[in-house]
């Protein structure tokens, strides 16, 4: 029950929190027991249980418009009748209670299941209330969900009422009841121990207020306002941690990298191109980091093809040059081998040994690249998840570089982290949020910035159209050219909707009279090896068009393509498309970005034809789906139950951290001592 999980620390001043929940009228010890076992310890505890949504009780109907409703749509209706007949049933452990309820419109039967106990509570000619939902068992019935009598009746139409999570054991009712009580019995110990008036500033009400209206609203909007000051406590928690683990990071020794003026300028002159001056910026600012002797926290934001991969390749220089190893981390096995292609010679060059590990490795490789790790035998490793495996081990490890750390979570990148002492860390991302977004989402980064992308590079221009037949002009045009292409489609097999998936797409391209292009596929189905020589085709241009699923999405680099063409574009996000265009204009030639059968969604997709900024796409993305596949949150949540990305409000997280850092008392009450990832 992931909303009792959510714990929060205690406040001082708030004794609430103290006693546990066996004060309470109907909890013994055995009850107890079973709060206990879904996070439920304190009477606390039970006040910030955060209820799923709010319902209004509805209007009784008479039973015969009730019978007319829409069988099965799951609607609550509400009737009143008097009990015309019982017949109980049982069938090996289960059984079946079935009420024929009558008023004077018509008769119903209402339906309990598996609840023998209930045979004892009722007899012919009583007057119930029931709701339910219509259902048709032998006949129009009513299963119902709650039932009142004259001696306990149910609440009156309208009236609002919290629903709780519920799990076997423990039913909303019962959950409702005991936060109620609690509530009754001890809501005025819970005292607000945040400043009132920095509160109110972000519309948010005290706590003592929140846990009233959470358990008894007077309104949906009240209601509302409880929930959100609510969810302010484990963000509280979660920062005042973040700010922890900060500080405590800051007091611990970490590899010293330390590279004289000289060297750097050299380091830097050796690429073949002229750094842009972010890309400038941002190296002064990971060097000045290695050097310091605390660990690197560094979150490198910039949008694709701003050229972030030098910058890793970069920090990698800098310490194997000290003479400690460096990890390169990137999501795909695509990624890693491009990445090793690419900065494996400029490396080398400086002789430093540089390895793959990825799990397309044979066995023989694979060990042979493990038992040098360990030795010291390698300075940079590049690599995908198999990096994070138990078996890797380093000699020194002292940087981890994860490249599109978003598709990482916390967990995994930690666990890369964990292989030495004090490791520095890059975390290289193309979705570019606001500054104070990623400090309260990554409260313990520092954030590198790179704004403009390197000259020199062509434009791209983004047109949806309704079929791929309006592209086969002007594709073919360029091919004749000897531009390359992208052909993307999201799936790999096509569907009974005559939707060509990947496979059929590339047999009709290579059909055509365009075989003479060369034709080549990709798909996370075809074997790495397989994959990685038609890679190497298209890259080489001995292939000019790849069709290939979104697995080319991240990081592939081939200054030479010009064209992406991206069929059923609606079914993807916006920053996703963003990436996938973010594969062409990486040379001097302009470049064009079709995208196929936009015609739903349409509105959503014109962003992409307006605008190159992916600030401005991930913020309208961030608006349009919720922030957990953007910025990687579902991660950053994930081991903390209550911070569901769908439910977190961006406002709210500033807000924490804010107060947070605004408040030192505040940031020691709420740290908790748990591990945060
Ligand atoms: P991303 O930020 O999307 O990871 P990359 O690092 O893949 O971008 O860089 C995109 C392309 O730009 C690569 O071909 C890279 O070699 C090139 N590049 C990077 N920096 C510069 C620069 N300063 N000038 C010219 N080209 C650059
Ligand atoms: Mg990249």
């Amino acid at each position: 029950m992931g909303a009792t999980r959510n714990r929060v620390a205690p406040s001082a001043g708030d004794q609430a929190h103290e006693l546990p929940l066996t004060v309470l009228a109907g909890v013994g010890p055995a009850r107890a027991a079973r709060l206990a076992a879904l996070g439920l310890e304190t009477v606390r505890d039970l006040l910030c249980v955060l209820p799923r949504r709010v319902e209004r009780w509805r209007e009784r109907e008479s039973i015969a418009s009730a019978r007319a409703a829409q069988h099965g749509d799951g609607a609550e209706h509400r009737v009143h009748g008097s009990i015309v007949r019982l017949r109980f049933s049982r069938f090996g452990r289960r059984s079946l209670l079935r009420l024929e309820l009558a008023d004077g419109s018509a008769a119903i039967d209402v339906l309990f299941f598996n609840q023998p106990w209930l045979r004892e509570r009722f007899r012919k000619d009583q007057e119930l209330e029931v709701t339910g939902r219509i259902v048709d068992a032998q006949g129009v019935a009513l299963v119902a969900t709650r039932v009142g009598s004259a001696s306990a009746p149910l609440p009156q139409a309208g009236t609002l009422e919290p629903i709780y999570p519920s799990t076997s054991g423990l039913s909303s009712e019962m959950l409702r009841a005991l936060c109620v009580r609690a509530l009754e019995e001890h809501g005025e110990r819970l005292r607000e121990t945040l400043d009132q008036r920095e509160l109110a500033r972000r519309g948010l009400i005290s706590i003592e207020r929140a846990v009233r209206q959470l358990h008894r609203p007077a309104s949906e909007a009240e209601f509302a306002a409880a929930r959100r000051r609510m969810a302010l406590e484990p963000l509280l928690e979660l920062q005042a941690n973040l700010l922890a683990r900060r500080r405590a990071r800051e007091a611990t020794g970490a590899w010293r990298a330390v590279v004289d003026d000289a060297r750097d300028r050299a380091l830097i002159g050796s690429f073949p191109f002229e750094w842009t001056a972010g890309q400038r910026r941002a190296a002064a600012e990971i060097r000045a980091d290695l050097a310091r002797g605390a660990p690197m926290r560094r979150l490198l934001q910039g949008d694709v093809g701003s050229g972030k991969t030098v910058l890793g390749a970069y920090a990698c220089m800098l310490v194997a040059s000290s003479g400690a190893q460096a990890a390169f981390l990137a999501p795909t096995e695509v990624l890693a081998e491009q990445h090793l292609r690419v900065l494996g010679p400029w490396l080398e060059r400086a002789q430093r040994r540089t390895a793959l590990l990825t799990g397309a490795l044979g066995a023989r490789e694979r060990r042979l690249a493990l038992e040098r790790l360990a030795r010291g035998e390698l300075d940079v490793v590049f690599g995908t998840h198999a990096l994070l495996g138990s078996q890797v081990r380093f000699a020194r490890l002292a940087l981890a570089v994860v490249d599109e750390q978003h598709r990482f979570g916390v967990a995994q990148r930690e666990r890369l982290f964990d292989k030495g002492l004090e490791v520095h860390g890059l975390l290289m991302t193309a979705t570019p949020i606001p500054r104070s977004l990623a400090l309260s989402i990554y409260g313990d980064l520092d954030v590198s910035l790179l704004r403009e992308k390197p000259s020199g590079r062509g434009t791209v221009v983004t047109r949806r159209v309704a079929a791929a037949r309006d592209v086969i002009p002007d594709v073919e045009a360029r091919l004749e050219r000897g531009e390359r292409v992208y052909w993307v489609v999201p799936r790999i097999d096509g569907d009974e909707d005559d939707e060509l998936g990947a496979e059929q797409r590339f047999e009709r391209l290579r059909g055509k009279r365009w075989a003479r292009f060369g034709v080549e596929l990709v798909h996370g189905r075809i074997d790495s090896q397989e994959r990685d020589a038609r890679l190497a085709r298209f890259r080489d241009g001995a292939a000019r068009i790849l069709v290939a699923t979104t697995v080319i999405e991240v990081g592939v680099d081939v200054p030479e393509a010009t064209v992406m063409v991206v069929e059923h574009a609606q079914r993807l996000g916006l920053a996703q498309l963003h990436q996938l265009r973010g594969r062409v204009g990486r040379g001097a030639a302009d470049s064009v970005c079709y995208l196929i059968g936009a015609q739903t969604g349409s509105e959503r997709l014109a962003l992409l034809e307006r605008t190159l900024d992916g600030f401005e796409i991930a913020e309208a993305d961030l608006a349009q789906r919720g922030m957990g596949d953007l910025v990687g949150l579902r991660q950053a949540g994930e081991n903390r139950e209550g911070l569901a990305s769908d439910e977190l409000d961006l406002e709210l997280l500033c807000a924490a951290r804010e107060l947070v850092a605004s408040d030192p008392a505040l940031a020691r009450r709420h740290a908790s001592p748990r591990r945060l990832s």
